[in-house]
């Protein structure tokens, strides 16, 4: 049972016996590939600026934010400016460094969320729908993910281990397949309660559920903030929560409540929020640990949210930087715009672009607290997505409007359309269905043209881009493995077991 309706996998070709590729079934294989590649880079020149290290890392993700996906977001950014809007830049446009990174997993061709959080967030590629376990570890194996030599760290634990702290913020359910890369070990994404582990034949206390392990767990139980949504998955299924959510949990545990004792037994300070207002009142008096749920799902796309329960991604990266910001040895932060994947699969691409500014104001938000002397800001993708983005419009065309040109069949198209997905038409006695004829053609929720008809539209197997502002950030240029980010950003900031820029200091 898939328990996540925008991954819904429908076929049983996965292999996991790749002989020709075993070993990239270890965690060192993909370690030493890194290793090599920043050698590489110190020996071209293109790092070592001065003995710069990072103090603070943030890693910001658009989940399935494709490079025309960012052309597409910032011509709409200028448009909405009444600019022509091709010119304009979203706010990471103009970081000094920019490369490309390869998103195919162990057994995946295309990728999806887990196995790319894995490879950004712990330095290793592995099997699709897996998290934070190598690929010795086939997707849904609990007795594999069990043994802990299978394991891997996140950058997350490498801040904490060298006395830094660490927060994970994101738009989609905090126990979402992205952010779990930062503290889950799991076989398969979509068990992030307890009934999900169940429903698949496991047992919870062999194959922990990944709320369970954010609670309870390390890094998880030492993160200093925890901002999402995602309410469903720490509660109890006879339980309603502040909106009137049901939870799902059947173990009877109330992991909001375990949370709060928790901290309550370390003697340390705490908050836990689930709306706008209290998250702004909380910058005035800033507890240690700090869990905000503001959703029992993901929180609400930015076009559709209630402005006084949603707080916007700007507004949640603001709180936890500044929180964060108070351990005088710095930090790692991971902030996901995590619904831009969730409009594209649905084909709504106004949605999608929306999402996509509204990271790009989460970014800027981030590069006014944090100063480029010490703290390292990287933006990047998980994977892509097949929207394309086609015709000969003139300038200033609207992006979200039809080309200039007909099809062959006399038939406008868009300029911004899907290879796949809900949005494909039957043909009409006359042929290619009209789409500018939809009754609610140019609303939020209008569904874009698909090539091939699919319940969801699917990933794409484009590079990503990743942008890179702060100490050593022209480490990130060129073409590398996904998998290579983490440690990218652990050498800069001198944690975790890779080569350190420390070691290379002057002074
Ligand atoms: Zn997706």
């Amino acid at each position: 049972m898939w328990s996540d309706e925008y991954h819904k996998v429908h076929r049983n070709t996965l292999r996991h016996d790749l002989q020709s590729n075993a070993r990239e079934w270890t965690s060192d294989y993909w370690k030493q590939k890194a290793n090599i590649a920043i050698k590489d880079r110190l020996q071209s020149g293109c790092s070592g600026h001065g003995a710069k290290r990072a103090r603070n890392v943030v890693l910001f993700l658009g989940d399935g934010m494709s490079v025309p996906t960012l052309a597409a977001a910032r011509t709409l950014l200028g448009q909405r400016d009444h600019r022509t809007g091709e010119e304009a830049q979203l706010s990471f446009e103009n970081f000094p460094t920019v490369g490309l990174a390869k998103t195919y997993c162990v057994d995946a061709q295309i990728a999806d969320s887990a196995c790319t959080a894995t490879a950004y967030l712990c330095g290793v590629k592995t099997n699709l729908g897996t998290i934070g376990v190598n690929a010795a570890v086939p997707r849904g194996d609990c007795p594999a993910s069990a043994d802990s030599a299978t394991h891997v760290e996140s950058i997350g634990a490498w801040a904490l281990a060298d006395g830094r702290d660490a927060g994970i913020v994101t738009t989609t359910r905090v126990t979402h397949a992205s952010p779990a890369g930062a503290y889950a070990h799991v076989a398969n994404r979509d068990w992030e309660s307890d009934v999900d582990v169940l429903n698949d034949s496991h047992d919870p206390q062999t194959c922990p559920d990944i709320a369970y392990q954010l609670v309870h767990s390390y890094p998880g139980n030492e993160f200093k903030v925890i901002l999402g949504g995602g309410r469903r998955e720490f509660i109890p299924n006879d339980t309603i929560d502040e909106e009137g959510s049901a939870g799902k949990r059947v173990d009877g545990r109330n992991l909001i409540e375990e949370w709060q004792m928790d901290k309550i037994s370390k003697n340390v300070s705490y908050q836990y929020l689930w709306n706008r207002e209290q998250l702004l009142n909380v910058n005035e008096n800033l507890p240690e640990y700090l869990l905000g749920l503001f959703e029992g799902s993901h929180m609400q796309y930015h076009l559709e949210a209630d402005a006084r329960t949603e707080p916007t991604l700007a507004e949640l990266t603001e709180t936890a930087i500044r929180s964060l910001s108070r351990n005088d040895k710095g930090f790692f932060l991971f902030v996901e715009g995590g619904r831009i994947d969730h409009a594209h699969h649905d084909n709504k691409v106004a949605k999608a672009l929306d999402e996509t500014i509204e990271l790009s104001k989460a970014v800027s938000r981030a590069t006014e607290l944090l100063s480029e002397e010490d703290s390292l800001i990287v933006v990047t993708s998980d994977h892509a997505h097949v929207m394309s983005f086609s015709g000969y419009t003139h300038r200033g065309g609207d992006i979200l409007g039809p080309s200039d040109e007909v099809g062959d069949d006399g038939i406008p198209y868009m300029t911004l359309s899907y290879a796949n997905g809900p949005g494909y038409r039957p043909h009409t006695p006359e042929g290619r269905f009209d789409v500018m004829k939809d009754e609610n053609y140019g609303d939020v929720n209008w569904v874009s043209p698909a090539g091939v008809p699919l319940q969801q539209e699917t990933h794409g197997g484009d590079d990503v881009a990743v942008f890179a502002r702060g100490p050593q950030h022209a480490l990130f240029a060129g073409l590398y493995e996904q998998s290579h980010i983490p440690r990218f950003l652990a050498y800069a900031a001198c944690i975790g077991p890779g080569p350190h820029a420390c070691q290379h200091d002057t002074a």
